[in-house]
């Protein structure tokens, strides 16, 4: 093994196509449930989701095909910033003393400082194919707005952004980085949609959530009569999929240092930058090409999703305005702490995600606050990079499991996702540094109240 620490790929070796992971689990005999019409309960066809998203992005959707081309205008922006680097983390290695080797592929190289712009140009670039003028959209810490805003920019669209109130408040500087690239910025709750007055009347002093947003940018663009679209900025398949760029080069640079990955591991809001370095390997996975190779999810104590909360039919928002999407859930009503994590407060997960660890595929941890900004100290000392809180919450997995190796005196080799950089999160680290982060951030009861506004839908099989 050689002292190199970073390996990196041409901008002639970036993918030229998506990977799409629907083929391999459905080849490995897991049946994926489709979105239902919360009114028929039967599956949602196409044409439901057009008031929504251009025809292209549905295709994608639903799309069986495993290789998706990337337009040359989406490779175009790309080349801005990818491929992406991935780094060994050799001084973090030997600061815990493990015989563990970690890697890490670092998406914060991106303008906006994550992985999110992997989608967002597509998406922007679909839309404009379309003739879009106009979209509109949520965003939870800053990360989703500020790179579609960017996006929207360089494809001649207008963003109109519902932020959610807590992080509006805790991050002006996401906000102004939004609307430096044009963006309207709106702090949700608000009281411009019929959704944001519902939620103002029951709750005037409510935070806000990434559900409530969601319901306040879809009821804009479904009652706008096809004058603005809607764009997500996770949880669905045809994000999972642009975000797949981030795990095909990953797997070129796994080759480059000369190492298989014994376990990757991500950080999970609705699943996107977790999926998109995951997916090219979990295929060979599921194809029994590596039966061993283990998969790690990580959330927030404060938003269990996958840990504490149960797989059923949701809503993928709270106002209960989209299809109800097969996924775990602690309630599309879950209203979950502040916590500086803002991209991972989430009630739901995306539905391919939330099934390979229903098969037992992926496994879950949930880690708390104060547990997850040590370990980001840990590796800001040791790597130079302040971690996203988002994305902590992986290096608090990889730090673990690097512990776990140096206690069984194994050589494991560890891949994780940092999602994006932290240099937006001052605040966070100021709460954290000066101890003033609860450690107390979930309550049984809110959860068993918010399950019992879940409808009652049963489950093939
Ligand atoms: C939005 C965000 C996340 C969570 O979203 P996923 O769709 O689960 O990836 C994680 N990390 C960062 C840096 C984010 O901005």
């Amino acid at each position: 093994m050689s002292d190199r620490t970073r390996f990196d790929l041409t901008q002639e070796q970036l993918p030229t196509a998506w990977f799409n992971l629907m083929p391999a689990i459905a080849g490995s005999g897991i049946q994926a449930l489709p979105p239902l019409h919360p009114g028929t309960l039967e599956p949602v066809t196409p044409d439901l989701l057009s008031a929504l998203f251009p025809e292209s992005l549905i295709m994608q959707e639903v799309s069986t095909d495993e290789w998706i081309d990337i337009p040359g205008g989406v490779l175009d922006v790309y080349r801005l910033w990818r491929p992406s680097p991935l780094h060994r983390a050799a001084r973090l290695e030997q600061a815990l003393g493990t015989p563990a080797r970690i890697y890490f592929k670092y998406e914060g190289v991106s303008p906006a400082g994550s992985h999110k712009p992997n989608t967002a140009v597509a998406q922007a670039y679909y839309n404009k194919e379309a003739g879009t003028k106009r979209i509109a959209t949520e965003t939870g810490a800053g990360q989703w707005g500020s790179a579609l805003s960017m996006a929207c920019k360089f494809f001649g669209i207008d963003c109109q952004v519902f932020m959610v109130k807590a992080s509006y408040e805790q991050k002006p500087y996401r906000r102004i980085f939004m609307e430096t690239f044009g963006a309207e910025v709106i702090p949700s709750p608000s009281a411009t949609t019929q959704a944001g007055k519902a939620v103002l009347e029951a709750h005037p002093d409510s935070t806000g959530s990434l559900g409530i947003a969601i319901s306040e940018a879809v009821e804009v663009a479904a009652t706008s009569g096809g004058a603005v679209r809607y764009s997500l900025g996770s949880v669905l398949n045809h994000v999972l999929l642009h975000q797949t760029v981030i795990g095909l080069e990953a797997k070129a640079q796994m080759e480059l240092a000369g190492d298989v990955p014994d376990v990757v591991i991500g950080c999970v809001g609705g699943g996107s930058n977790y999926a998109g370095l995951a997916y090219p390997f979990m295929a060979d996975r599921l194809r029994g090409v590596t039966p061993n190779m283990r998969f790690l999810a990580t959330e927030p104590a404060a938003c269990p999703t996958l840990t504490r909360g149960e797989f059923r039919y949701d809503f993928a928002d709270t106002g209960k305005m989209t299809p109800l999407m097969p996924m775990y859930t602690l309630g599309h009503g879950f209203v979950p702490a502040p916590v500086h994590a803002g991209g991972l407060r989430y009630h739901g997960d995306s539905p391919s995600l939330s099934l390979l660890v229903k098969h037992g595929h992926m496994q879950a941890a949930a880690y708390t606050q104060n547990a997850v900004f040590e370990a980001a100290l840990r590796f800001a000392h040791t790597e130079g990079i302040v971690p996203a809180p988002e994305s902590a919450h992986a290096v608090k997995g990889a730090i673990d499991e690097a512990i776990a190796a140096r206690e069984a005196g194994e050589e494991r080799v560890i891949l994780f996702g940092l999602s994006g950089h932290g240099n937006f999160d001052m605040q966070a680290y100021d709460d954290y540094l000066n101890g003033r982060l609860p450690e107390v951030e979930f309550r049984e009861e809110d959860v068993a109240e918010s399950m019992a506004g879940v409808p009652e839908v049963p489950l093939p099989g």
